[in-house]
């Protein structure tokens, strides 16, 4: 059985804990590997190992930690097929999908590039007599992130793209169901160029997370993952004294108005609301056609959709969506399909027949369809992660703008509209963190900045972006007086520009 480890110092070192976890192929079943989960003393080891490589490249020029980032670019590229089937065979989302999470993460990777320009600071000439004022961003040292198994490829990147850039030295933590991705982005950056200790990965479970959330050198936390698990890594942090930024969960609604083309809205909830298996913390789980003829039609065109559904092999190039991650996801999202008919919605379309012969093992499940869910259901307020679209009727706009704007989440919201005002007000009033108008997924590009509100979201800066050049630096302020020499004598109050 092939065993990872963990990647430290710039190779790849076998654990020494004893503790493994198993490393599944969704599409069929399999073990395909164990991964090594560290110990303690082995994150405290490769974090002195860190702190010890950031110093110099620290002081490294922006320009040449950029090349790096460059030529790492180029690698990935070269390697993309092969990083492409690696990451669906480990997380069960089909190939194109899985060459969109890779695309996506080098896009903040290409970003980053630009780090000469972004961490330039401000200069001040005469902000008083003979006085310059500047400012400066310097590096924060070592810096961690913890990251889901969702996105295996973009989210490592777009943590450790703009951390290092800024001349960090980064630890990831990645999900313990998908390691094989992040190891080999960790040796693709070397190859790149990077200098041993700058990226280091140590995989693993709670125990070592929680020593990163306790390690004295580590300076910032960058969390992705379920909002329990990021609301008590920032309480905890934060107690810590450390920066943190954590986004968690998501119920994310597309608002159907009466004018929208529905032919339009079918494909965008399709795609959106069944891609990757609906793993995704982007993805639409919640429909809400305003006005009974809305939803009529709507439920009219969206039922054979679902039922049409192509599900697939990862490796299948035709399949709509793969697997899911796990036997016990697929049990968690039965068990909510379960629950939401004995609340009583209506279960317009139940994939919990789907079977793939061919595959017997594999993590399958078909799409299913919900109606007439109404806010108090826990298929509404609870983050299912699967193929299951709701369908929640709202009687005019006023209600359906409440319903994202009250959910305890606030990650992503569309609304499909012809009307340009009601697009409008939409977005200036609804209390989500990203809107999409006629876009059923709003993640923004590479140099905007993504986050989500309410429980989506604990800290203030968002990832990627110009957040991320923020939150991954820190700014020192320096105030000069040349010439030096000039004597006014002691000045007992406090300086002012009077
Ligand atoms: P998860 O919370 O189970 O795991 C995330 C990370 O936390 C992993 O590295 C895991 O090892 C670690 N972890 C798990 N349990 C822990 C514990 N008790 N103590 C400390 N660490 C622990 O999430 P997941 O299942 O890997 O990912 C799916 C979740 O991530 C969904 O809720 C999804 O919405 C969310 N997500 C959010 C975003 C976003 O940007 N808001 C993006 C992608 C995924």
């Amino acid at each position: 059985m092939r065993l990872i480890g963990h990647f430290i110092a710039g190779r790849e070192v076998n654990g020494v804990s004893g503790r493994t976890a198993d490393v599944f192929e969704p599409m069929s079943g399999a073990v395909q590997a164990r991964v090594a989960l560290a110990t303690p003393a082995e994150l405290r080891a490769a974090v002195a190992d860190a702190a010890a490589a950031q110093r110099e490249w620290g002081a490294t020029n922006p320009q040449r930690r950029a090349r790096v980032l460059m030529k790492f670019l180029d690698l990935v590229q070269r390697d993309y097929d092969s990083l492409a089937e690696l990451l669906a065979r480990e997380h069960g989302k089909t190939i194109p999908d899985a060459k969109g999470d890779i695309q996506r993460g080098l896009e903040v990777v290409e970003f980053a590039c630009g780090i000469p320009h972004l961490m330039k600071g401000e200069y001040t000439d005469g902000a008083g007599p003979g006085i310059d004022i500047y400012s400066m961003r310097q590096p924060l040292g070592v810096v961690a992130g913890i990251t889901p198994f969702n996105f295996p490829a973009m989210i490592p990147m777009w943590k450790f793209a703009p951390a290092i850039a800024c001349g960090n030295a980064f630890l990831l933590k990645p999900s313990e169901r998908c390691p094989g991705v992040p190891m080999a982005l960790a040796k693709l950056m070397i190859e790149a160029g990077l200098p041993p200790g700058i990226l280091n990965v140590v995989n693993g479970d709670k125990e070592v997370v929680d020593a990163i959330l306790d390690d004295p050198d580590i300076r910032a936390i960058g969390f992705v993952g379920s909002s329990s698990i990021a609301d008590y890594i920032y309480t905890r942090a934060a107690r810590a004294g450390k920066r943190c930024q954590c986004f968690g969960g998501a119920k994310n609604h597309a608002i159907i108005m009466p004018d929208a083309d529905l032919d339009q809205v079918v494909d965008a909830l399709i795609g959106a609301g069944f891609g990757s298996a609906g793993e995704r913390c982007m993805a639409i789980s919640v429909a809400v056609p305003v006005g009974k003829a809305t939803a009529d039609c709507l439920m009219e065109k969206l039922i054979p959709r679902v039922r049409a559904l192509r599900i697939g092999t990862s490796i299948d190039l035709g399949a709509d969506f793969g697997p899911l991650v796990t036997a016990e996801a697929v049990a968690r999202v039965k068990n909510y399909i379960a629950v939401g008919v004995a609340e009583g919605a209506t279960l317009a379309v139940d994939g919990r027949g789907f079977t793939m012969p061919e595959c017997p093992n594999g993590f399958y499940l078909g799409g299913s369809l919900f109606d007439n869910v109404t806010p108090d259901m826990r298929i509404y307020k609870e983050e299912i992660f699967g193929p299951v679209l709701t369908v929640v009727r709202a009687h005019d706009y006023a209600e359906a703008l409440a319903l994202p704007s009250e959910h305890e989440y606030g990650n992503g919201v569309a609304i499909f509209t012809r009307d340009g005002d009601a697009a409008r007000d939409f977005a200036a009033r609804v209390n989500v963190g990203m809107v999409g108008i006629n876009v059923p997924i709003p993640v923004p590009v590479a140099y905007y900045t993504f986050g989500g509100w309410k429980r989506s979201g604990f800290g203030d800066l968002n990832q990627f972006g110009p957040d991320s050049i923020r939150f991954y630096t820190r700014t020192k302020t320096i105030t000069s007086r040349w010439p030096s020499g000039v004597k006014e004598g002691a000045e007992f109050s406090i300086p002012t520009m009077k």
